[in-house]
């Protein structure tokens, strides 16, 4: 977190640390939005899934989904 220097303001550190994960686990993806996101575990994917299902069925869209496992890559 930053300094607060006033009631207003907050300054942050310049660098951002950027950390690069393997992609294991399960992603889903939505043809209708062109969307996607992932989760460790199919019923994590589909929880995930649901939530964006849910967002767009306010507006009477139907989503079109897939469920994709992926291997599991070995970490360094
Ligand atoms: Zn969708």
């Amino acid at each position: 977190m930053g300094k607060l220097q006033d009631n207003n303001t907050l300054t942050t550190k310049p660098s951002v640390d950027i950390v690069l994960r393997a992609i294991g686990g399960w992603t889903w993806y939505c043809g209708y939005h062109d969307t996607a996101g992932q989760g460790d575990d199919f019923e994590e994917c589909q929880f995930m899934a649901g939530a964006h299902i849910m967002y767009h069925e306010i507006d009477g869209e139907v989503c079109e989904l897939y469920y994709r496992e992926h291997e599991v890559k070995e970490e360094a």
